[in-house]
């Protein structure tokens, strides 16, 4: 066992000196002492100094097992040697350039045409916000239409069109959408159209009524933590072709985690647009979206420019670091066996956890699919977002920071992933802070 893995888990002492001053510069200069909308209570908070593998080290030298793990980006775990090598290099030889075609940025482009099935092309954007953002501007301007159909409780990004209803406080009135943040005009409202997860009648009543108007279905192909039932991405495929609308997969998550080929190839269900963010940028900021030869031409630049056009453009999009560092990790991806024993490792830990929970007798259940997890109070596998509310929350929060005390590092009722470096160790050590952590909110 590696010095490192046989340390003790979780924070020991109280911070030193110089991550005390760090997170009191985050309370000083960040709105709520937080980057983006995750905030630990004091006693389980901390400033990362490093990460290595499938840890990650604090400022104050204690180690947390991480399944956050970049939400999920760093599949190889971190600081992998291939791609920091391949990063390191590409450094050296500059790290921007602007829309200007380079190398590492043309293979990586071959590489995600060649994984997913629904890209004859591809083109990149710098998050996976953009990357879904896009894939509804091409979709709304393949169909001439003006309105996307989304799921209750799915997230594609921080955008106006997205941020509808994926949190709502309440069940939806389907097929009317409701924000989830200040600042959406209220003219938005009607562009998106919402339908419960895993329900085809629904989504066929409101693409019945819809039709004329509708441009695409998006969807998670795993919402969240909710898993498709197996009618449920054919009968969406099978919905958009008898209607004439597109179908976009948001792989931003499941896209080279549950399968080199991601969701497409995992169910075997073919998008017309696929949308990509996290591993796809090999732990910098990159995403992509590949799609039908015939709509990725409406970005055809040498094309006369103007409404019947779409624009896609950012600063960064096609970054060379970024692309260096996705081919790396790709690479490694592509070894034989790697998504049998990531996945196989990672059914092995939800049935392990299972049997932690049922010593405890808690009313608890492992959710997940592929390498990802989570642990709800809930008295029934959830199929959609009405019946994930119906969990409960506090419990489950609780729950979530007990095993953030012991080390194991998830963010409080968000998914956790699984990377292949994590070990056998790291997973004991993880069912034993689970089993510290029943025993804390039993
Ligand atoms: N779609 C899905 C399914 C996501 O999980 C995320 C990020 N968690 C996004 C889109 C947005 O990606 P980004 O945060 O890179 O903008």
């Amino acid at each position: 066992m590696s010095a490192e893995a046989s340390m003790a888990l979780g924070r020991q002492a109280a911070m030193a000196a110089a991550e005390a001053a760090h997170a009191s510069q985050a309370d000083d200069y960040l709105p709520g002492g937080a980057i983006g909308t995750t905030y630990l209570p004091d006693d389980a908070r901390f400033v990362i100094s490093r990460g290595q593998g499938a840890r990650v080290q604090d400022e104050s030298g204690n180690w947390y097992i991480d399944y956050v793990i970049g939400a999920g980006a760093m599949i190889l775990g971190h600081a992998h040697p291939a791609v920091e090598a391949a990063a390191v290099e590409q450094v050296r030889r500059g790290t921007h350039f602007f829309s200007l075609l380079t190398g590492p940025a043309m293979e990586l482009a071959g590489a995600i045409v060649e994984a997913s099935p629904a890209a004859g092309k591809v083109t990149f954007t710098t998050t996976g916000s953009e990357a879904t953002f896009y894939a509804m501007r091409l979709a709304r301007t393949f169909t001439g239409r003006p309105k996307i159909l989304k799921f209750e409780g799915a997230y594609h990004g921080a955008h106006d069109y997205a941020l509808m209803s994926s949190s709502p406080p309440q069940t939806s009135n389907y097929p009317t959408a409701q924000p989830d943040t200040g600042g959406v005009p209220e003219a938005l409202n009607e562009t998106v159209l919402i339908a419960p997860y895993n329900d085809l009648e629904a989504v066929r009543r409101i693409v019945a009524e819809h039709r004329h108007e509708l441009a695409g279905i998006i969807v998670e192909p795993i919402q969240r933590i909710l898993t498709p039932e197996p009618e449920f991405l054919p009968g969406l495929r099978r919905i958009a072709d008898e209607n004439g609308i597109l179908l976009l997969f948001d792989e931003v998550v499941t896209g080279f985690r549950l399968a080199y080929g991601g969701a497409q190839e995992f169910y075997g269900v073919t998008p017309d647009l696929a949308s990509y963010g996290k591993i796809v940028g090999g732990g910098f900021a990159q995403g992509a979206v590949g799609g039908r030869a015939e709509i990725m031409a409406l970005l055809d630049p040498k094309q006369h420019r103007g409404r019947e056009l779409a624009y896609v453009n950012g600063t960064f999009n096609g970054n060379p670091v970024a692309a260096a560092a996705a081919l790396a990790t790709l690479r490694e991806l592509q070894k034989p066996g790697v998504y049998e024993r990531l996945n196989a490792d990672s059914a092995s830990l939800r049935r392990d956890m299972r049997t932690v929970l049922k010593r405890h007798d808690l009313p608890a259940m492992v959710l997940g699919e592929g390498s990802m997890w989570q642990i709800l109070f809930a008295a029934a596998v959830p199929r959609n977002y009405a019946q994930y509310l119906q969990a409960d929350m506090a419990r489950t929060r609780a729950l979530d920071l007990a095993l953030l005390r012991h080390g194991v590092l998830v963010m409080p009722l968000v998914r956790r992933n699984i990377s292949m470096a994590h070990t056998g160790e790291d997973f004991e050590a993880t069912l034993k802070a689970l089993d510290a952590a029943c025993r804390e909110v039993g």
